[in-house]
């Protein structure tokens, strides 16, 4: 054999992958669009060729090795091999049964030295984590207080202690640190350039000074992104003295992210690249400022996940502020404000945080004194010098004269403050909103405080020690403390600060950038990949500039939607620069790793464009003959629908390089519920190998195209249905009122709309039926940018009677149905697909929706299905946890929805239907079988958090959700308060493949090129495997980051994975060497947990790759 001259690991690599292929491929179909060969001559650079050529044994037919393999792979029936129910010795019998295959191999050495083992569904035994674990033996669980405490606004006093607390003794010694700090906003009411040039920059320069100037005085700093700005202006001095500063332990960063992330809407993928932007820019300029401690004390709810990204970023605490009122008064009375913050599936405890909460209202000097804001203001100083604060009459100068009365005022405050702690030390934050912009400011609060400390810490009867401190003296303090601190598990969801003032209105807020925000950590992410497989750099500068406003935007005032509008509009702007940049760079790293630059020139161009910031991605229509080029990143074979868009009656088809055929739909060119009457959709089935380039050609047919286009049936005909009838194109039919059932799909997956309503009535799948009654409401009332306060009951929008125009487009590749409604001043827009392909995508059904709401309110979508889910919804944390939620009238509406940045689902014993979204969203269940999405938001009215403004630039918003319904097996619970839930298998490659869409770009074919039809980049990684990314560190390094699904038992996987155990060098073509290394830049440990990753865990290396490996 030809392939056996190569080096013998090569070739030993290829005999077991045919072996592995042969036996994968007899319970497989193979789509004859994969079943191509390499070509001969390749363009490819000779190292890659050979290393293309081994991965891409893969996709070849395996014939010749079927004889060695006689003993077959275990029995396996519908792929789906354990039918549900894990079986921990079934398991091991299939790994055992498979290695017991007689492999003859050239080195002739047993094939278990080689860890190759042919395992193909081994990876099931690792939904365990889900088994047996329903309580994760937290000492407090959040669930526990939601359920038990009273929250009903009329009975609570609003977490306000009204001078009712007692003081902690004067017998118990007290450590009191003072710490100045400044909350600076990246962007909300003014825009993050405005802010740095008017406040920012000012008050960095007054702390620094400040504080050099004063040996005793220290203060903490958070976001990057402003510090980064002020850097860049100082001098070399400046820069020397800021080292010493923060290597005496008088300078913190704190955090050190590239903003405080808000953490409902937040995507683990963007919080990680905000976290490491960060720690980066740090280890670069500023390498003596090494963030310990986690700091939140802005963003308006608080996720777990960002307890365990604070342990992986090795910090040893995390100080938090924003919990509902009531909880918070709870943990504080009971002296459980500082805790081991636990991740739900760690019963262990290994990934546990000391966290401590903040007890009262806010964070300013006004409220974080002691528990009464009253009192506190009597020593807000920094209110004689910034006229933007009212003085109070009791805000007065320490003199020697009032020192006493005025300390033990104070300390009153303190000690009442410490009544609330199990440990012996508080710290008292200094400092609001951009403060110490004046550097008087800081004169005056540090020149009224002394006195009083000098008073206190001379008088030993006080029993108390009072100084300047950063967060990480407090918690050196109370780790010494030998307190044992309970473990809490939970989320901070959903947040209230006062009455029934519920903050799940920004879940939703401003969708299109919520939307956006998506597309470019796709984009990005997927930038990075290529950027590693392409050793010619020079753009990385373009490429941190675009993570860096990724990482910009996941501030709690971005994300969030919460900024004023010309502020989002300065970050749209920022965002479609990024997004295009990332364009750029792919098309370009694309270019460069197949070589074409020499072969086929630069006309490599997406297939979509996005023209405003403001606009929508849309199709660019192809009007000749063009290759396309597929890049997938996804680390696992994908089986999907692409689409392109062609001008009408050209008469082109796709086919695969080399001339394979294609399956393919034609069908009128829909997008968001607009028709382009000038074009068409080629819809196309195509399997892309794990992390790939592949090549396919639109070329002109002669062949009678009818059979390709799809059947187009109107419903209430209207707009679409008079242009689409004026064209000869496709087969049209009407129907009037006496009409069926509209059923896409087909025996495994059907969904059932009422064919004059058009709304969903069931979806059927494989013996399991889902009635629905779908919903579309408006919750009218006093919401704002934060707030969801809804009045009376919501307005049905959608209901029986309604008569939207429905167009029912059926081919053999998918089925769609656009329903146009119309809703008081706005149109809404349910675009439904279903495809009829078994593999991934024949699982769920695809509801698009665009909306662009002309009127206030919080416009919903509710399925109301036969489910017997009681009261619980179940929603994701930030992509990576699931969080249970139990409905409670006590909670008022508002109170009962929660963030839902990807995954939302119900379930009873034998059903689960879980909603997807490629966006983030505001999600409830109210009762008994409801699951509901918000979609878009307009409010009539400000809210009084401080923004000032309604939301009224609402703008055409697209969002895709994915509607998936499951049969499960439920599994005994302990008690239903603790379940720890997981996705399904499915779920997760479901909402991988709505994130990550493949990029296509079309190639013009002046001449053809003659190399591969597939460069395969990386082999598949395990199937509870993600590719979180493969970050650019340098032109020879990159940083491989994994997570580890944690997934349901309960819930078949009915969709094969071609997964194949091999050890991480193997994952990639050539010679690489593979470290551990930190997720901060600032750590130099080792972290020894990450290679061997286990569900759950997010792992961290740096894969270098040999230097010679030209793509
Ligand atoms: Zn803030």
């Amino acid at each position: 054999m030809r392939m056996c001259r190569m080096r013998k690991t090569a070739c030993l690599g290829i005999v077991l992958t045919l072996v592995i292929l042969t036996i994968y491929h007899r319970y497989t179909s193979v789509n004859p669009v994969i079943s191509k060969g390499l070509k001969e001559e390749s363009s490819i650079s000779s190292q890659f060729k050979n290393a293309i050529q081994q991965f891409s044994a893969e996709e070849r037919p395996a014939t010749t090795f079927q004889e060695e393999s006689e003993s077959g792979p275990p029995e396996v029936t519908n792929g789906n091999p354990l039918n549900g129910s894990l079986n921990p010795d079934q398991s091991n019998h299939l790994a055992n049964s498979s290695t017991a295959i007689n492999i003859v191999v050239e080195d002739g050495l047993p094939l278990s030295d080689h860890h190759i083992k042919v395992e193909p569904d081994n990876y099931l035994a690792r939904c365990s984590i889900s088994k047996g674990i329903h309580h994760n033996g937290a000492d407090l669980q959040v669930s526990d207080l939601v359920e038990n405490l009273p929250f009903q606004s009329e009975n609570t006093d609003h977490g306000q202690y009204n001078g009712n607390l007692k003081p902690l003794p004067t017998s118990e010694e007290l450590t009191v640190f003072l710490v100045p700090h400044s909350h600076c906003d990246p962007g909300w009411k003014e825009t993050y350039d405005h802010y740095y040039e008017r406040d920012v920059k000012p008050l960095l320069t007054n702390m620094y000074q400040f504080t050099l100037e004063h040996e005793d005085f220290k203060y903490i700093y958070a976001e990057v992104s402003f510090f980064k700005l002020w850097w860049e202006e100082q001098t070399d001095k400046v820069r020397q003295d800021m080292a010493r500063l923060a290597r005496e332990g008088r300078f913190e960063f704190v955090q050190g992210g590239w903003v405080m992330n808000d953490e409902a809407n937040t995507h683990y993928f963007a919080i990680l690249n905000q976290m490491m932007d960060g720690h980066e820019w740090l280890k670069k300029n500023l390498p003596d400022a090494v963030p310990n401690v986690g700091w939140a004390i802005d963003p308006f709810g608080l996720s777990p996940f960002m307890a365990q990204v604070n342990s992986m970023f090795g910090f040893n605490a995390m100080h938090i502020q924003r919990v509902h009122y009531t909880i918070k008064k709870h943990l504080a009375l009971n002296r459980k404000i500082e805790f081991r913050w636990r991740q739900s599936w760690d019963p262990d405890g290994d990934t546990d945080i000391l966290t401590q909460l903040g007890p009262f209202g806010g964070y300013n000097s006004q409220s974080t004194c002691g528990p009464d804001p009253d009192i506190c203001l009597h020593y807000h100083f920094a209110a004689f010098t910034n006229p933007k604060f009212g003085k109070d009459p009791n805000l007065v100068k320490t003199t020697p004269s009032n020192v006493k009365e005025r300390s033990l005022k104070i300390l009153d405050q303190w000690r009442k403050k410490a009544a609330l702690h199990s440990s012996n030390a508080v710290f008292i934050e200094t400092g609001f909103d951009f403060s110490y912009i004046y550097k008087e400011s800081l004169e005056v609060i540090y020149s009224n405080y002394k006195p009083m400390m000098e008073y206190i810490n001379s008088h030993p009867e006080l029993n108390t020690r009072v100084k300047w401190g950063t967060i990480s003296d407090y918690f050196d303090k109370i780790k010494k403390s030998n307190v044992n601190f309970p473990s809490l598990s939970g989320d901070f969801f959903t947040y209230a600060d006062r009455l029934d003032e519920y903050w799940s209105g920004y879940y939703t807020t401003r969708p299109f950038f919520k939307n956006l925000d998506r597309v470019l950590e796709s984009s990005i992410r997927r930038t990075e990949i290529l950027f590693s497989f392409h050793r010619e750099k020079g753009d990385v500068e373009k490429l941190t500039k675009a993570r860096n406003t990724l990482s910009l935007f996941q501030h709690h005032d971005a994300i969030t939607g919460t900024a004023k509008h010309h502020v989002v509009l300065d970050y749209a702007r920022m965002l479609l620069n990024a997004f295009k940049t990332c364009i750029e760079l792919s098309t370009s790293a694309v270019q460069h790793i197949l070589e074409t630059k020499r072969t086929i020139g630069e006309q490599f161009q997406p297939i979509r464009q996005r023209a405003g910031y403001e606009d929508l991605e849309k199709f660019r229509v192809l009007e000749a003959p063009v290759g396309l080029v597929i890049t997938s990143t996804i680390p696992r074979k994908t089986d999907s629908a692409q689409i392109i868009a062609v001008k009408s009656h050209l008469n082109l088809e796709v086919e695969s390089t080399g001339g394979g055929v294609v399956l393919q739909q034609i069908e009128p060119a829909i997008e968001y519920g607009t028709l382009d009457p000038n074009s068409e959709f080629i819809v196309f089935r195509t399997e892309l190998p794990s992390v790939s380039i592949n090549k396919f050609e639109v070329t002109s047919s002669e062949k009678d195209k009818e059979k390709d286009r799809a059947n187009v049936q109107f419903y209430n005909p209207g707009e679409k249905a008079a242009e689409i009838s004026s064209r000869d194109s496709f087969t049209v039919l009407s129907h009037d009122s006496a009409c069926d059932d509209i059923s896409l799909g087909g025996d495994r997956l059907a969904l059932i709309l009422d064919c004059r309503s058009g709304r969903v009535k069931r979806i059927k799948k494989e013996g399991t039926s889902v009635e629905i009654e779908q919903q579309v409401l408006l919750y009218k009332g006093r919401s704002g940018a934060y707030l969801f306060r809804p009045s009376g009951s919501p307005t049905l929008l959608f209901t029986e009677s309604s008569r939207p125009e429905i167009v029912v487009i059926k081919g053999s590749l998918r089925d769609k149905a656009v329903v146009t409604l119309r809703i008081l001043n706005s149109v809404l827009v349910l675009t439904y697909i279903v495809h009829h392909h078994p593999g991934l995508e024949g699982e769920f059904v695809d509801l698009n929706i665009m909306s662009n709401l002309r009127d206030s309110g919080d416009l919903s979508i509710r399925l109301k299905t036969d489910i017997k889910s009681g009261d619980t919804i179940f929603t994701d944390l930030n992509g990576h946890t699931i969080q249970q939620h139990k409905y409670k009238s006590k909670l008022h509406t508002q109170g009962n929805f929660f963030p839902m940045p990807s995954t939302a689902f119900i379930q009873d014993s034998s059903t689960r239907l879980s909603l997807l979204g490629s966006e983030p969203h505001g999600a409830a269940s109210l009762a008994q079988g409801w699951i509901e999405v918000v979609i878009d938001r307009r409010t009539s009215q400000d809210d009084l958090r401080g923004l000032g403004e309604a939301i009224q630039d609402n703008i055409p918003t697209p969002a895709k959700l994915r509607i998936l319904v499951e049969a499960r097996s439920a599994t005994p619970t302990i008690s239903d308060l603790y379940v720890v839930e997981y996705p399904s298998l499915v779920s997760h490659w479901t909402l991988q493949s709505l994130l990550h869409p493949a990029f296509i770009l079309s190639v013009n074919l002046d001449q053809r090129d003659p190399s591969a039809s597939t460069l395969q980049l990386m082999k598949s990684l395990p199937c509870d495997e993600e590719l979180v990314n493969l970050r650019y560190v340098n032109d020879t390094t990159s940083q491989l980051i994994r997570r580890k699904l944690g997934f349901s038992c309960a819930i078949n996987t009915p969709v094969n994975c071609d997964y194949q155990d091999l050890s991480l060098e193997q994952l990639f073509a050539g010679n690489v060497v593979i470290v551990n290394h930190p997720f901060s830049a600032l750590r130099t440990e080792e972290d020894t947990k990450t290679r061997d990753l286990k569900s759950m865990e997010f792992s961290s290396q740096y894969v270098t790759f040999d230097e010679k490996m030209s793509f």
